[in-house]
């Protein structure tokens, strides 16, 4: 059994930002499980051809080590897994990482207000608190299609991606037009014989500038503060202006206008333009940012196929008309098990309670990060978390400011264990239903936002700034201590 203050589980950029803000407070009493080989989270799994980020870098990097590349806006999968590497490495993380370390289940011992963490392989930690940043995105989902098992050829998924797999001269077939599909596209559809796109509903797609800074920002990108005023930029101009039109029918509408005029302008043929073009409103589900996903679609080796598919063969995929198209691969861009937040692993709290089962009809958690019952447990990109229009890692260090703040009052009060009260995630979920009633989430088509109950799970439904606002509250005007106050 290995005993210590805080175990934190997953090394993506929420896992790394905790890990940072606990040696900057100057605790090294802490370890930190990856069920992967590597570090990175998502920019580990996904390596597929294309794999970028559609944010820019100088706003998706951490505060305490902002991105100052003069040379890429969006920097390619390989130089965000570097970058996170690299910030393991200057803030001496790599001691403290257990690598190929699933976890299997987490169990708070009453008596010893501590958290038993068992491994998939057996292994027993003992830990006075658990920091939870397994994402959100991490659990593929290659789509219940019936035929899946059948298809002799190689089964991709953009985070299951096996390099081995010779892409050059085949006929691939591509099941999803997500952000996945959109990035891939174009690297996959020059090199294959043939791509056929199998699209179930087409997403809206706004332009996305360069990957390279041109000359002139290169330069500008010189000048002594910047980078900081490019990032603030970049912060404010999505928080103003793309986080609201979920709420705004108005900013909605002039958004779609920019995504039709997208699409006129890189699609000429009228009738590939109708199959492209969303019946829903825009941010029903996430917003590609997205400039050579259409122009790949109008190649001569790539086809869009609208009909929906009835079921995988042997040797391809067939359609509701009879039509059946062969295929050397498929790439499954069927997205992620995204609403069973922290599963496969199993949560046992105070009373023998279980988050799997109270979690069976929807996540919720008191500001995504805290459960009533689960007492020092903390989620980070917990339930209603996710920023669809900003960034994610911006969002995960608020988070992380107030799991340090509440750790701070839970050592100030002298507590063994704190946790969320349940009038404060009762009240905080009155507020939570009544903003994401103004959204168009819970009129709006399924998404990986969504519960299949229909509860809305994943996105934040306001904006970055009033997450940051919010999170400004005082721990103890929320949570409560844990039974009798400990000798500390
Ligand atoms: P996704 O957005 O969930 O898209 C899945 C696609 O597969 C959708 O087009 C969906 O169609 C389709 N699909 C699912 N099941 C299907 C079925 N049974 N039959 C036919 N089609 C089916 O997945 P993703 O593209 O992998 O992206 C997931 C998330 O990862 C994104 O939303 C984004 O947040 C993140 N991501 C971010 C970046 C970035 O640059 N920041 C890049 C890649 C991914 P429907 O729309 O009809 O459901």
């Amino acid at each position: 059994m290995s005993i210590t203050r805080f175990l934190i589980v997953g090394t993506g950029f929420g896992g790394i930002e905790m890990a940072v803000a606990l040696q900057k407070a100057g605790i090294d009493d802490f370890v930190m499980l990856e069920k992967g080989n590597d570090i990175g989270g998502v920019w580990r799994d996904n390596s597929y051809p294309g794999c970028s980020c559609d944010v820019p870098s100088h706003l998706y990097s951490f505060s305490f080590a902002p991105y100052k590349g003069r040379e890429k806006r969006f920097p390619p999968q390989q130089d965000i897994l570097a970058y996170l590497r690299q910030v393991a490495t200057d803030f001496r993380l790599w001691p403290h990482i257990r690598l190929n370390t699933a976890v299997a289940q987490a169990a708070f011992q009453e008596a010893q207000k501590r958290w038993q963490v068992i491994t998939a392989s057996g292994e027993m930690y003992d830990a006075e608190c658990v920091i939870f940043a397994v994402g959100q995105l991490h659990r593929p989902d290659f789509a219940d299609i019936p035929g899946r098992q059948d298809f002799l050829g190689p089964k991709l998924h953009p985070a299951v991606w096996d390099h081995a797999v010779d892409l050059r001269e085949k006929r691939i077939a591509i099941i999803g037009t997500g952000s996945s599909a959109a990035q891939m596209l174009p690297s996959l559809a020059s090199v294959a014989r043939s791509v056929t796109v199998y699209q179930r509903s087409p997403g809206w797609i706004l332009p996305k500038p360069s990957s390279d800074f041109g000359l002139l920002s290169r330069l500008a990108l010189r000048v002594p503060g910047t980078h900081y005023l490019y990032r603030k930029s970049l912060y404010y101009g999505a928080d103003v202006l793309l986080s609201p039109v979920v709420r705004s029918r108005l900013l909605g509408r002039a958004a779609e206008a920019v995504g039709r005029y997208h699409l006129r302008r890189q699609v000429k043929d009228a009738s590939l333009r109708l199959k492209l073009l969303p019946s829903y409103p825009i941010g029903s589900k996430r917003i590609l940012f997205d400039s050579h996903f259409y122009p790949a679609l109008t190649r001569s080796n790539v086809r869009l196929i609208t009909e929906s598919i009835t079921q995988i063969t042997a040797t391809g995929i067939e359609t509701a008309n009879g039509e059946r198209i062969a295929a050397d691969i498929i790439v499954f861009t069927t997205g992620f098990k995204t609403s069973e937040f922290l599963a496969p692993i199993s949560i046992l709290g105070r009373d023998s309670r279980s988050l799997n089962e109270e979690w069976a009809s929807g996540a919720e958690a008191f500001m995504g990060l805290a459960v009533h019952g689960y007492p020092n447990a903390f989620i980070i990109a917990g339930p209603n978390t996710f920023n669809p229009a900003g960034s994610n890692p911006a969002m995960k260090e608020v988070q992380v400011a107030y799991i340090m703040r509440c750790l701070r009052w839970k050592q100030d009060t002298g507590a063994d264990a704190v946790e969320v009260r349940k009038g404060a995630m009762e009240g905080y979920r009155e507020w939570l239903d009544g903003k994401m009633n103004r959204t168009i989430w819970p009129a709006s088509v399924n998404s990986w936002y969504k519960h299949e109950s229909g509860k809305i799970t994943n996105p934040w439904p306001a904006s970055a700034r009033s997450f940051a606002k919010m999170m400004r509250i005082h721990p103890g005007d929320s949570f409560q201590v844990v039974g009798d106050l400990g000798k500390r």
